[in-house]
């Protein structure tokens, strides 16, 4: 379906949970989160209800995120029938990796095609900062898990952190050169709480291009990234700048969080809701919420802060 400014919104992202078995920094607090109430979170039907009215309205590509949605205790079950759902063509899922050696394979029988994995660094103790509990181990286990179970599509989301990971931009680009994957930078989003991290973290993307002076571009492929390759390798490099070069006019998508609120747009406060809802209503509060998209996500800076009153986990990026 169009919106009011004529962008065809294929692409729905749906968060399944805002819990996560991670706390990294820029994404949510130390505590965690303050639970919501079982009763106010959309049940599996009404997850699949939401989906089902996207894909009647035009949604052709789903990405279940979260929280970290491997966390979910009937996530299979979840994919299995939301790659059944008529008009759905692609069934993607983004997730920090730490469950996959357990879950790759099923995931994959449900119908699921492509992965993006969170990875910010290479290094042990600096992936224990960033997530403040998670092993690195765990990620780089799952990574390989995701290969062997036959994603048509592996790839690793590094976010750019100045003073963090701005040395590390070789190391993670040439994971391209040994494995079949893609590996994308993306800037460091100023949401409502996004750590401790000072201007020195807001990098551009342009940091990797000075940092990898031999990449190739490579011509667009409709996604939101800028392409490019390191010469002989297996997979791409893709930079996304919300930050320094916005591509609101290019945005296909739009997101649920799993309280059953529709996001037209990732840093706007605007919101409505789908709890509740019969799947005829969902359609009709989901066409007047594609419509209404805002045509940019406004400003944003290290000064300049998202308007979306909620943390990444609670969106889910
Ligand atoms: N837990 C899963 C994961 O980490 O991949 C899925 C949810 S997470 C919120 C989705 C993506 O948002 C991750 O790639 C994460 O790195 C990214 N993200 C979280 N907070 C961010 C921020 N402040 N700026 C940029 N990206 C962010
Ligand atoms: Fe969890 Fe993903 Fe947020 Fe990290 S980025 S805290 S893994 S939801």
């Amino acid at each position: 379906m169009l919106d009011q400014y004529g962008r065809n919104i294929t692409y729905l992202r749906l968060s399944v949970t805002e819990l996560c078995n991670l706390r990294c920094r820029y994404c949510m607090p130390e505590d965690g989160v303050c639970k919501k109430r079982h009763e106010d979170m959309l049940t599996e039907e009404e997850m699949l209800s939401a989906i089902r009215a996207c894909a009647s309205l035009g949604i052709r590509k789903l990405r279940i995120t979260g929280g970290e949605p491997l966390v979910k205790p009937n996530l299979v079950s979840l994919c299995a029938q939301a790659s059944q759902v008529e008009g759905i063509e692609e069934l993607c899922l983004t997730t920090n990796g730490v469950l996959l050696p357990a879950l790759a394979k099923p995931l994959h029988e449900a119908g699921a095609r492509r992965l993006n994995i969170s990875l910010d660094t290479l290094d042990e103790e600096k992936f224990r900062y960033i997530t403040r509990i998670g092993k690195l181990a765990d990620v780089l286990r799952g990574i390989d898990a995701a290969l062997e179970a036959g994603f048509e599509k592996i790839k690793i989301n590094a976010v750019l952190i100045g003073g963090f990971n701005d040395n590390e931009i070789a190391d993670l680009a040439a994971l391209t050169k040994r494995l079949p994957i893609d590996v994308r930078f993306i800037e460091l989003m100023p949401m409502y709480d996004s750590g401790d991290f000072g201007p020195e973290a807001f990098i551009p993307y342009t940091k990797v291009t000075e940092a990898l002076p031999e990449l190739e571009p490579l011509p667009a492929d409709g996604s939101v990234a800028r392409l490019y390759r390191l010469p002989g390798a297996q997979g791409n490099i893709g930079l996304i700048s919300p930050v320094s070069a916005h591509f609101c006019k290019e945005c296909n998508r739009i997101r649920i969080t799993c309280d059953g609120k529709i996001k037209p747009c990732l840093h706007s406060p605007d919101e409505l809701s789908l709890k509740g809802l019969s799947e005829d209503e969902m359609r009709e509060q989901l066409r007047s919420a594609i419509f209404c998209k805002p045509q940019w996500h406004g400003e944003l800076s290290y000064t300049a802060r998202s308007r979306a009153k909620r943390n990444m986990n609670q969106i889910g990026g």
